[in-house]
C-alpha cells in the first residue's frame, strides 16, 4: 500500500464526463489498496473566465480580491470530483486550501507555500476516504485566500506530496509525458521516458508550461518521485502499465539514460525587450536603470550592455510582457536623471532555449544553434547561457520556425 498524490489539470477536468473518468481512474488506484489524495485544477478556461470578469470591473484588479475570485474555479472542481466518486460508491471528502490548511505568504497572485498541515488528511485516509484538495490556492497568516500563480496546481500537488511524504506524485495532463519540445508546435517531438530534475527545472523556468517551475523545485528539494502522464487514456487502463507510463523526473543522472547533448527546447512568448539608448557609461549605470524597475516589483530576465562609444552606452534587458508598459513608464520617469538619449521597447519578441546536461561535456552546441538560426535567416537579438542551457531572443514571428529548425538540427526526434 502506497500513498499517492494525483493531480488533474484543466483539460482533464474539462467537463462532467471527463470528471467522471477522473473518478473512475482514481477509484481504480484506491481499489488497488493505495491511499489517494487528489488535487484538481479548475475546469479548462475557467480561471481565464474568472480573471476576465474581474477585469471587466477593474482594469488592474485588486490582487486580494482577484485571488478570492480566481480560487473559486478549483473549489467547483473539488466538489464535482467528490460527488463523482461518491456516485460510484467511494467515500470521498473535499477541502479548500484553507481547510487543510495550506499556509502561504501574502504575495497575492503568486503566493509561496510555507507549510501544510496534514493531520486532517491523514485521519480521512485512515478512514478509507479519498481526499480531494483544491489546487492553486492557499491561505495566509491573516486568513486571506491566496493563489500560487498560473499553473499553480502542479505546485499544490507536489507540495502536498512532499508534506505527506507520499510515495509518488502523478501529474495527469492532456499530453502523455514531457516531450523534447511542445508537441503542439513540433509534431515530431518525442516523449522522454525520464528527464533529470535539473533539465526539467530549466525547461519549466524557460517556458515549458507542462509543469509549473515551483512544482519542480519542490520535487527536487524534497525528492518527491514525480511522473507526468496522460489523463486521456482509458481510465480502466491496466494499473501497472499506467504506473510506468509517461515521463519520470529522475534525481540521478543515470549512466544508461539517453545521453543526448540536448534534451529539450523551451520557448517563451511572454517576453518584452527594452533598450535605454545613449546613457553616460559610468559606474552605477546598471543599478540606476534596473533599481527602479526592481522597486516596481518587475522581474528582469536577459541583460546586455554594449561597449561604450564616446562615453555613451546602450543597455538592453527583457521583462515579462505583462509588465512591459509599467517598466517603460518607470524608465521614462527616470530618463532625465539617467541622462539617456531615448528609450525604446519591443513587445514582439520570444525567447528560445536549448537545454541539456550533456552540454557540460560537449563543445559546439552554441555554434550549432547560431548556425541553424542563421541558415533560416533569423536574427538573434540577445543571448544568455548557463552550464546546461543556451537562450536566444528573436522576433516572435520566427518563433515556431526556429523551434522546428533547432529540433531538427539537434536530431531530437531520434531516440
Ligand atoms: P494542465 O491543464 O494539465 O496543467 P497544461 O496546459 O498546463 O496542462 O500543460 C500541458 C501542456 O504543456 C501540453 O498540452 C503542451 O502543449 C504543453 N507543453 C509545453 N512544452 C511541453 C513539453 N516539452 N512536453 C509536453 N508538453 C509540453
Ligand atoms: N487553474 C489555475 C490556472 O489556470 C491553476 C492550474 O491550472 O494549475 O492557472
Ligand atoms: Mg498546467
Amino acid at each position: 500500500m502506497a500513498l499517492i498524490v494525483h493531480k488533474y489539470g484543466g483539460t482533464s477536468m474539462g467537463s462532467t464526463d471527463r470528471i467522471k473518468n477522473v473518478a473512475r481512474r482514481v477509484a481504480k488506484w484506491h481499489d488497488a489498496g493505495h491511499r489517494i489524495v487528489v488535487v484538481p485544477s479548475a475546469m479548462s478556461g475557467e480561471t481565464n473566465r474568472l480573471i476576465g470578469l474581474a477585469k471587466e470591473i477593474q482594469s488592474q484588479p485588486d490582487p486580494r480580491e482577484l485571488d478570492m475570485i480566481a480560487a473559486t474555479g478549483e473549489q467547483v472542481s473539488v466538489g464535482l470530483l467528490s460527488m463523482a466518486l461518491q456516485a460510484i460508491g467511494k467515500k470521498a471528502v473535499g477541502y479548500a486550501g484553507w481547510q487543510v490548511a495550506i499556509k502561504t505568504d501574502s504575495a497575492y497572485t503568486k503566493a509561496r507555500i510555507q507549510s501544510i498541515d496534514n493531520d486532517k488528511v491523514n485521519r480521512d485516509l485512515d478512514d478509507g476516504k479519498i481526499v480531494i484538495i483544491t489546487g492553486f490556492q492557499g491561505v495566509d497568516e491573516e486568513d486571506n485566500i491566496t493563489t500560487l500563480g498560473r499553473g499553480g496546481s502542479d505546485t499544490s500537488a507536489v507540495a502536498i506530496a512532499a508534506a505527506m511524504k507520499a510515495d509518488e506524485c502523478l501529474i495527469f495532463t492532456d499530453v502523455d509525458g514531457v516531450y523534447t519540445t511542445d508537441p503542439r508546435v513540433v509534431s515530431e517531438a518525442r516523449r522522454l521516458k525520464a528527464i533529470t530534475f535539473e533539465e526539467m527545472l530549466e525547461l519549466a523556468s524557460l517556458g515549458s508550461k507542462v509543469l509549473q517551475t515551483r512544482s519542480v523545485e519542490f520535487a527536487g528539494n524534497y525528492r518527491v518521485p514525480t511522473r507526468v502522464l496522460s489523463s486521456l487514456t482509458d481510465p480502466m487502463l491496466d494499473l501497472e502499465v499506467e504506473a510506468n507510463s509517461g515521463t519520470l523526473i529522475s534525481f540521478e543522472e543515470d549512466k544508461n539514460m539517453e545521453q543526448a547533448v540536448i534534451s529539450g527546447i523551451a520557448f517563451n512568448r511572454d517576453e518584452a525587450k527594452i533598450t535605454v539608448l545613449g546613457v553616460p557609461d559610468r559606474p552605477g549605470v546598471a543599478y540606476h536603470i534596473l533599481g527602479p524597475v526592481a522597486e516596481a516589483n518587475i522581474e528582469v530576465d536577459m541583460i546586455i550592455q554594449n561597449q561604450s562609444v564616446d562615453g555613451k552606452t546602450d543597455f538592453t534587458f527583457t521583462v515579462p510582457r505583462n509588465d512591459f508598459q509599467r517598466a517603460l513608464d518607470v524608465l521614462n520617469s527616470s530618463k532625465e536623471s539617467l541622462g539617456a538619449a531615448s528609450i525604446a521597447g519591443d513587445a514582439k519578441v520570444s525567447k528560445i532555449s536549448v537545454v541539456g546536461v550533456g552540454m557540460r561535456s560537449h563543445v559546439g552546441v552554441a555554434s550549432k544553434m547560431f548556425r541553424t538560426l542563421s541558415e533560416e535567416g533569423i536574427n538573434i537579438m540577445m543571448i544568455s547561457t548557463s552550464e546546461i542551457k543556451i537562450s536566444v531572443l528573436i522576433d516572435e514571428k520566427y518563433m515556431e520556425l526556429a523551434v522546428r529548425a533547432l529540433h531538427k538540427a539537434f536530431e531530437l526526434e531520434k531516440a
